[in-house]
């Protein structure tokens, strides 16, 4: 059975772990601040906190932003459930957006027609690795009128003096815009180091904050320190300084603190990062090729003008199918030993949102992209014989179907 997304575990890694097991320390220490200061550098953001998810990082910053009940948050309908659920915790409301004709992306024309006075934030999802329309997005919500009905309910939001833009870059580690990369392009943007996603630490998340000058990151910094530890002002590591155990609780906090043996997998991950990306890109292009010919394949973007995909998924589409039968392609291909997904089960057809009202027929295009999509194997070491089993599989099943 070829896996789908299979992580990248060998001896580097396994000593890189012992070696953080045999160091004496185990929870956040000085992997984890290393990790955080290697993440800064490689996305070009002003500074990253390192946490225990994505869902979590993300959550512990709404309430830092103050999102509370009667506030919105705009975010796609074509996403996984913790960009929405997040938001539902938060006490606030999802307002969902349809996407793009030609990506997988929030239509920035759609985000405009749902701003209000109560907007407080847009959560826009890099989808399969490709950024969003950024330029568009960030000049969206700076534009005069926007900013005027912006209403700011605490100290930050008055600094911003507008809608905070953060990305769902979950799955655009490594990705480009106008030659900066994911983690930079946005005001905060949030990673997730999962186990399927492109850079893993098995579970874990950062948060990247890149917001305009006047913010001082450093204070920013410390902050998020203290959120992700219940509120603590000092950590366990500062704790076992000599006398130093005492310590205050200013705000009750979260505990999502990411620890040193995560750090060490990412670690190992990060350094060895350029050469996953392009063994994902080389299979996209495989793929590319295979399927470039074939009149019912519908081959996702990944490369414009100013745009880079990291090469997190590769989303096929088949021409003129119905739902019932992508699934049943979707069985053949399995029966091949062959593993694949389906990235995502929009929004509004989950029982959490449609109970919450939210319709499928309120995003045309987000069940256009759904209906018929079929996410492929992508990963370091799928080798180029197991994409040609892959592209076999694909074709022996739409030929089945078809
Ligand atoms: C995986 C994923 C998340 C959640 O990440 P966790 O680290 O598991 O919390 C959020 N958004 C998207 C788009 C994802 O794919």
């Amino acid at each position: 059975m070829i896996p789908f997304s299979p992580p990248r575990i060998d001896q580097k890694v396994i000593d890189e772990v012992t070696a953080a097991l045999q160091s004496g320390w185990i929870t956040t220490g000085p992997r984890t601040k290393l990790f955080e200061k290697k993440i800064t550098e490689y996305c070009g953001c002003k500074t990253t906190v390192a946490v225990n998810s994505w869902t979590m990082g993300m959550q512990v910053l709404l309430s830092w932003w103050g999102i509370q009940e009667g506030d919105e948050v705009i975010l796609p309908a074509y996403t996984y459930c913790a960009s929405a659920n997040v938001i539902v915790h938060a006490g606030a409301k999802p307002v969902m957006v349809d996407i793009n004709p030609e990506d997988f992306n929030i239509s920035v024309d759609a985000v405009r027609k749902a701003i209000t006075p109560k907007t407080k934030a847009i959560i826009a999802v890099d989808l399969a690795g490709f950024p969003c329309d950024y330029d568009q997005l960030n000049a969206l919500v700076r534009e005069e009128s926007i900013m005027e009905q912006f209403s700011a309910s605490n100290d930050l939001q008055r600094q911003l003096g507008r809608i905070l833009v953060i990305s769902d870059a979950a799955h655009s580690f490594g990705a480009t815009m106008n030659g900066k990369r994911s983690g930079s392009l946005t005001d905060i943007s949030s990673f997730s180091f999962h186990a399927v996603k492109n850079l893993t630490t098995a579970e874990g998340g950062s948060l990247c904050f890149n917001l305009p000058d006047g913010f001082d990151h450093d204070e920013i910094y410390k902050t998020f320190c203290t959120l992700i530890l219940h509120g603590q002002n000092k950590d366990a590591l500062a704790k076992t300084q000599k006398g130093n155990w005492r310590y205050d609780v200013e705000e009750p906090g979260f505990k999502c603190n990411m620890t040193d043996l995560q750090a060490a997998i990412g670690l190992v991950e990060l350094e060895r990062y350029q050469e996953n990306l392009d063994r994902r890109k080389s299979i996209f292009k495989q793929y590319d090729a295979a399927f470039a010919n074939e009149s019912w394949a519908i081959t996702p973007l990944h490369t414009t003008e100013n745009k880079v995909s990291c090469y997190h998924l590769y989303q096929l589409r088949i021409a003129n199918i119905t739902e019932a039968q992508r699934d049943a392609i979707m069985q053949v291909i399995f029966d091949e030993d062959v593993s694949v997904n389906v990235h995502f089960l929009p929004l509004p057809t989950l029982t959490a949102y449609k109970k919450r009202g939210y319709k499928m027929e309120d995003y045309p295009e987000t069940w256009n992209k759904y209906h018929n999509e079929i996410s492929l194997p992508v990963y370091y070491n799928l080798t180029d014989e197991q994409v040609q089993t892959v592209v076999n599989a694909v074709k022996k099943a739409v030929g089945s179907v078809l």
